[in-house]
């Protein structure tokens, strides 16, 4: 099995579970955008490919 395949560049929204296929081979800590629901998700790891939801970069510092 050393087929490279599209497959293990292919994650999930964690927010809507839509498939998330980057176009090309992501880096760690870049941000995806779900074109399902629009949601930001951070890459956390490449190999396999996985995404957790990008914190939300809040203008208001309230405290
Ligand atoms: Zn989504």
């Amino acid at each position: 099995m050393s087929q490279t395949s599209t497959s293990e560049m292919t994650t999930e929204c964690t927010s809507c579970a839509a498939a998330i296929t980057p176009q090309r081979r992501p880096l760690c800590g870049e941000i995806l955008r779900c074109g399902d629901c629009n949601a930001e998700m951070e890459v956390v790891s490449v190999s396999p490919l996985r995404v957790e939801e990008a914190p939300q970069v809040q203008e208001d510092w309230g405290e």
